[in-house]
């Protein structure tokens, strides 16, 4: 699907033409120019040859039914998005913004994969309308976005910046800013610029280690942008958009779960960002080289950081049977 042919096709018609093509495209989620009525038949059949509305891409569900990733086709590359279905009836789309990711941290499957190129606004979002038909086959539609998928979005941020204002434009998908999350390893300059966008999107900042001589180890990046700067980066966020903060925190059994670690962590944190933060614990998917931690490691790790007034979450487990989950996203169905 190739939304700027389809706007280059109407930009001859009367102006309402695109308001009924984004409609039959973004509301009523039509998949084939010739069920949009609306249209006069020479300009369906014209869409229909020159810009038709398939999306090329394979499916794999969860067989918890709670989750499903899809492969899609984007001529030259392949990419991945997944979709979670929570218990209280949000359904979030977690999409890719590279194809591969130049970051290469060491727990992740991406990172292993390389980079090949860039996605531009209409790669993104397409993963996202591809959901949205799905769910639409059971009354339900897409409510939240995440940029979490393959890539690192801060590192396409122009292209990241026009998919979130696309996804939050109410003549298109029309999800509220704040139910957009965007996600980065951390990348200072990123994270300044976003500071300054008139965006109400939620920043979450992969931390996974509480001091640089860890963090070195499990993300490269981190030697370009060490804590000091990231934390400062974080901290200039939240003041200047008085959004709170999530960070990220996987837990790698043996590596960074340790109670010192905790406590180091929980230090660091309350220190630098002071409260408009939330921590994310996030279970760890066996890829390879690491284990996730023990239960009672989390719990340990958990408390200490809650006993230091720190909120904590846990993300809920998705999709670890279809490789759905963190750092689980390599181009496997192909
Ligand atoms: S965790 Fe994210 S940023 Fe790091 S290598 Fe994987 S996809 Fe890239």
């Amino acid at each position: 699907m190739d939304l700027e042919r389809i706007k280059d096709i109407l930009k001859n018609e009367p102006a309402f033409r695109m308001k009924q093509s984004y409609k039959a495209v973004f509301s009523d989620l039509a998949d084939d120019w010739a069920s949009v009525s609306v249209l006069p038949l020479p300009l369906r059949e014209k869409l229909s040859e020159e810009a038709p509305l398939s999306i090329k891409a394979e499916i794999n569900e969860a067989k918890d039914k709670k989750s499903a990733k899809a492969a899609i086709d984007l001529g030259d590359v392949w990419v991945e998005t997944v979709l979670m279905k929570h218990k209280d009836g949000r359904n979030t789309v977690c999409v890719s913004t590279q194809a591969g990711c130049k970051m290469a941290c060491d727990f992740c499957l991406t990172g292993k994969m390389g980079f090949k190129r860039n996605l531009d606004h209409q790669e993104i979002i397409i993963q996202v309308l591809f959901f949205a038909r799905y769910l639409k086959k059971s009354g339900q539609r897409v409510s939240n976005v995440v940029f979490m998928g393959m890539g690192e979005p801060l590192d396409n941020y122009e292209e990241v910046i026009k998919a979130v204002r696309s996804l939050n434009d109410p003549e298109t998908f029309n999800i509220g800013a704040r139910k957009i999350s965007v996600s980065t390893v951390g990348l200072v300059d990123g994270i300044n610029k976003l500071s300054s966008e008139p965006l109400q999107i939620n920043l979450a900042v992969s931390l996974h280690a509480p001091n640089d001589k860890l963090r070195n180890k499990l993300m490269p990046i981190s030697r370009l942008y060490p804590i000091k700067g990231l934390m400062k980066a974080i901290s200039n966020y939240i003041k200047r958009t008085k959004r709170k903060v999530m960070i990220e925190y996987i837990m790698l059994s043996g590596i960074n779960d340790s109670q010192s670690a905790a406590k180091e962590l929980a230090e660091l944190l309350k220190k630098e960002l002071g409260e408009l933060f939330t921590v994310n614990l996030i279970a760890y998917n066996q890829t390879g080289k690491y284990e996730a931690s023990k239960a009672k490691d989390v719990k340990k790790f958990k408390d200490i950081l809650e006993s230091s007034g720190i909120e904590v979450v846990q993300r809920y487990k998705f999709g670890r049977d279809i490789k759905a989950a963190c750092g689980q996203l390599a181009g496997e169905i192909k």
